[in-house]
């Protein structure tokens, strides 16, 4: 592959406020799939804020794959996901699916994320380069390594060099879970280019009973963060009930999992 601008990136770090991506520590991103109501959202930030959650996440434009799931409360939602946020003093990041989107969605958000269905998106990419945010980038569940690092560079070649890349599973032979956690695309991105990484665990299996191995994995192949879906009543949601762990299992999970970084980091 050509010499990318990815590649001469000098920074190694990406700053959301006071959240740094690098490699010291394995940021955690959690909130539910969507925002749902002001409730849900505020009793989320509320707890996951007091857990040492660093970035509270939730979708408001949805790119449902049936159009008669829930599509999400768009600008709304984008709303509630902002007060909770300013109340709990927790950075947001949450979708982004059209151009058009973005200029409202930036007055609300510190991080904007592009789905997997929108990696190859390039308007949507080459206008993300004009933007003074970060953006967090998904893997498109058919994406290979280079597809990746050709839609990160549409964005860093624009001008905005703080991509942050999330491997939340692709599409293999393998349909017992929802997709197959590809957990070398961490240590292969870190050959490749200095961007963060990030691994989502939720995505990646569609299970809950797996998100707390998958995230194990992810934090002892180097990840530089996780980002987990968890909701107040899962069994009530009205997306990715499957796969969101309770506000308080997800508690216990936080304890071993900043005990796992420390090990790692040791290593
Ligand atoms: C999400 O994180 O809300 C989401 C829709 O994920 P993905 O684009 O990976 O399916
Ligand atoms: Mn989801």
């Amino acid at each position: 592959m050509k010499e990318l601008k990815i590649n001469k990136r000098d920074k190694k770090i990406v700053k959301v406020r006071e959240v740094e991506f690098s490699s010291d520590k394995c940021v955690v991103i959690a909130g539910p799939c969507t925002v749902e109501s002001e409730e849900i959202i505020f009793e989320s930030a509320s707890k996951l804020s007091k857990m040492g959650v660093d970035i509270l996440r939730g979708g408001c434009f949805k790119p449902r794959t049936s159009p008669y799931s829930f599509q999400g409360l768009e600008k709304e939602g984008i709303k509630y996901l902002y007060e909770a946020g300013k109340k709990y003093n927790m950075p947001l990041v949450s979708e982004v699916i059209t151009l058009e989107q973005l200029d409202f969605a930036l007055e609300y958000l510190d991080i904007i994320q592009i789905g997997t269905r929108n990696m190859y998106n390039y308007p949507l990419l080459k206008e993300l380069g004009s933007i003074d945010k970060p953006v967090l980038l998904k893997r498109a569940f058919s994406a290979t390594y280079e597809e990746w690092l050709l839609a990160a560079e549409y964005i860093v070649s624009n001008g905005n060099e703080n991509v942050i890349l999330c491997e939340r599973g692709i599409r293999t032979f393998e349909n017992s879970l929802r997709n197959t956690l590809d957990i070398s695309a961490v240590p292969y991105m870190k050959t490749k280019t200095n961007l963060p990484i990030i691994v989502d665990p939720s995505h990646a299996s569609g299970y809950r009973e797996f998100i707390k191995s998958l995230s194990y994995a992810a934090i002892a192949a180097g990840a530089d963060g996780l980002m987990i879906e968890v909701h107040p009543e899962p069994e009530n949601a009205l997306c990715d009930g499957r796969q969101s762990i309770r506000l308080d299992e997800f508690e216990e999970m936080m304890i071993s999992m900043k005990k796992l970084s420390a090990v790692v980091k040791d290593l």
